[in-house]
C-alpha cells in the first residue's frame, strides 16, 4: 500500500503536471479552502489532542498556514523566475541563468506538537516548488492525524498523499526512494531518518529541538519581559520547539522575575490555569510522567518552586511552573518540552554566553537587553537557529525569515521563499551560440599567444599580495 502510494505520487510528478506555476497555485488555493472550510474540524481535533483553544489553533496552526499560503501565492511568480547571471568576458557571447526545478516526490514526517502546521507548512513549500508530497502525521496526535487523512484527499487528491501510522509505517516509508525528506521531531529519530536517506542519497531537512535559552538583564522592563516569556513558554503547555526552555540572569534579575512571572501567569490564565480554556494539556501520559518526574527530582534536591508546581495525571495537566534551578538540575539535562521554566543564575552576560556555548546549538535564543554591547555579544558570539531580541517565538510569524536549526537543532531551513529553495534544485544553465567560435583560444594546440591570453584574460590568477 505504502509502495503504491509513493508510486502514485511519483507518477503524478513524472506526468509533468506539477511543473506549471498554475498547478502549484491551484493546490495552494485548495489547501487554503480546506483550512477555512474545515477550520472547526481541525480545531476540534487539536482541542482533543492537546487541549488547544480554537483561537490559539488559528494563530499557531490554521491561520498560520493560510497566511503562509497567501504570502506564497503573492510572491511565487517572482521566487521561481529564472535568474540571469553574468558571463565572463572570455566566454561571451553567451547567456547564463539559474533555473529552479522541482525535485520530485517529497516526504514530510511531522510531529505531534503542532500536528497540522508542521505537516502542511513543509507541504506548502514542496507544492509551491512543483513537487508532489507524501506526508506522515504523528500517531501521537491521533485526532489531528485522522482529520488530515479525512480532508486532505478531498482537496489535494493528486498533490498530497497522507500515510497514517507509527514507527512501522514510517520505517517502510523510509525504505522508499524520495527526492527530499523533511523531518520534524527529535534528534534521535532525526539520525534514523538521515541514515535511511543516505541509502538513496536523498537530501534531508531536519527540524529538531533542544533547549532554547533566554537571557534577561536589568536594562529592560521586567514586567513586560516576564509577560512575553510566560506567553512563549506556556503556549501549548510548553510543547513548542521554539519555546523558551530556561532563563539565565543575575541573582537580582531572577529575584524580580520570580515575582513578575507568577503575576504574568495569572494575567494569562487566571488563578487556576486548570480551569482556563486557554491553557493546554500534555499530549499523553508518557509526556506527563517525564516532565513531572524532572520537576519532582529537582524538588527533592531542594529546588524552590516560585509558581505553579501542581499537576493532575488524570487530566494530563501540569500547572505553568517556574522553579529556581542550577546547571546541575534534572530540568537542565534535557529539553523540557513542557510547562516548567527553570531560572538559572549567571554572573554576567558574558557568563551567559559561555553557558550557552558549552551546550548544543539551540533552535532559538532570546535576549532581553537594551545594552548595545550585550546585544552585539549575543549576535556575534553565539550560534542558534534563530536569535530574537525582546520577544520569544514570534520570529516564526515573519515570512521573510527562514525557520530552521543548526548543529543539534537541525539542518536546512524553510518557510516562504526559503521553502522554495529547500524543495528545488538550482539548475545551472549556460547557452552559448556556436558562432562566432570565440572558444578557439582555449583549444589545443597551445602556443605563446594563447598561453598569455589564458593567463591574463580567460582565467587570470588575480592580484596576489606576496608577503
Ligand atoms: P514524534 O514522536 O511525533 O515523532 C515525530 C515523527 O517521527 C512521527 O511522525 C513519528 O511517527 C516518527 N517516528 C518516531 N519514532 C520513529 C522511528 N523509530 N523511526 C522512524 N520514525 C519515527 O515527535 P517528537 O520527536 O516527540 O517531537 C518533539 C521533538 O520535536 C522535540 O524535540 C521538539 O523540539 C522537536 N520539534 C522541532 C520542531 C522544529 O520545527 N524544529 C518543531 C516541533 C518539534
Amino acid at each position: 500500500m505504502i509502495e503504491q502510494d509513493v508510486a502514485a505520487a511519483r507518477a503524478v510528478y513524472k506526468s509533468g503536471r506539477t511543473r506549471p506555476t498554475e498547478w502549484r497555485k491551484t493546490q495552494l488555493r485548495a489547501m487554503q479552502r480546506m483550512l477555512v472550510e474545515h477550520r472547526d474540524d481541525f480545531a476540534a481535533a487539536l482541542a482533543e489532542d492537546l487541549g488547544k483553544h480554537p483561537t490559539e489553533s488559528w494563530l499557531t496552526e490554521l491561520g498560520f498556514l493560510t497566511a503562509e499560503i497567501a504570502h506564497t501565492l503573492k510572491h511565487l511568480g517572482g521566487w521561481v523566475e529564472a535568474r540571469e547571471t553574468s558571463v565572463p568576458v572570455a566566454l561571451q557571447p553567451a547567456q547564463a541563468r539559474v533555473l529552479l526545478e522541482p525535485l520530485g516526490v517529497v516526504l514530510v514526517i511531522a510531529p505531534w506538537n503542532y500536528p497540522i502546521q508542521l505537516l502542511l507548512a513543509p507541504a506548502i513549500g514542496a507544492l509551491a516548488a512543483g513537487n508532489t508530497v507524501v506526508a506522515k502525521p504523528s500517531e501521537l496526535a491521533p485526532a489531528s492525524s485522522a482529520a488530515l487523512a479525512r480532508w486532505v484527499p478531498d482537496y489535494l487528491p493528486e498533490a498530497v498523499t497522507i500515510v497514517e501510522g507509527g514507527i512501522p509505517e514510517t520505517t517502510t516509508l523510509l525504505e522508499q526512494k524520495f527526492d527530499h525528506i523533511c523531518y520534524t521531531g527529535n534528534g534521535r529519530v532525526g539520525r534514523i531518518v538521515m541514515a535511511a536517506a543516505a541509502r538513496h542519497l536523498t537530501p534531508v531537512t531536519l527540524e529538531l529541538g533542544g533547549k532554547s535559552p533566554v537571557f534577561v538583564d536589568d536594562s529592560v522592563d521586567l514586567r513586560i519581559a516576564a509577560k512575553r516569556i510566560a506567553w512563549g513558554k506556556f503556549m501549548n503547555a510548553g510543547q513548542t520547539c521554539v519555546a523558551p526552555d530556561y532563563v539565565l540572569g543575575s541573582r537580582d534579575v531572577l529575584d524580580r522575575l520570580a515575582v513578575e512571572l507568577p503575576r504574568a501567569i495569572r494575567d494569562l490564565y487566571g488563578s487556576d490555569p486548570q480551569r482556563s480554556p486557554e491553557y493546554g494539556r500534555m499530549i499523553n501520559a508518557g509526556a506527563f510522567d517525564r516532565v513531572t518526574g524532572l520537576l519532582a527530582a529537582d524538588r527533592a534536591a531542594g529546588a524552590a518552586v516560585v509558581a505553579g508546581g501542581r499537576s493532575d495525571a488524570a487530566d494530563r495537566y501540569i500547572a505553568p511552573t517556574v522553579v529556581r534551578a542550577t546547571a546541575e538540575s534534572a530540568l537542565m539535562q534535557e529539553e523540557i518540552f513542557g510547562p516548567v521554566l527553570p531560572l538559572v543564575q549567571v554572573d554576567s552576560a558574558a557568563a551567559a554566553v559561555l553557558f550557552i556555548n558549552e551546550r548544543d546549538k539551540p533552535l532559538s535564543l532570546y535576549v532581553f537587553s537594551h545594552n548595545h554591547h550585550v546585544r552585539q555579544m549575543f549576535t556575534h558570539q553565539t550560534s542558534s537557529g534563530a536569535l530574537a531580541f525582546g520577544v520569544p517565538v514570534a520570529h516564526m510569524l515573519v515570512p521573510g525569515l527562514p525557520f530552521g536549526g543548526v548543529g543539534e537543532s537541525g539542518m536546512g531551513g524553510y518557510h516562504a521563499k526559503y521553502s522554495i529553495q529547500a524543495f528545488s534544485h538550482r539548475k545551472a544553465v549556460l547557452d552559448k551560440p556556436l558562432a562566432p567560435d570565440t572558444m578557439a583560444v582555449i583549444y589545443p594546440p597551445f602556443n605563446a599567444v594563447k598561453n598569455q591570453l589564458i593567463k591574463r584574460v580567460v582565467v587570470p590568477a588575480g592580484r596576489v599580495r606576496h608577503r
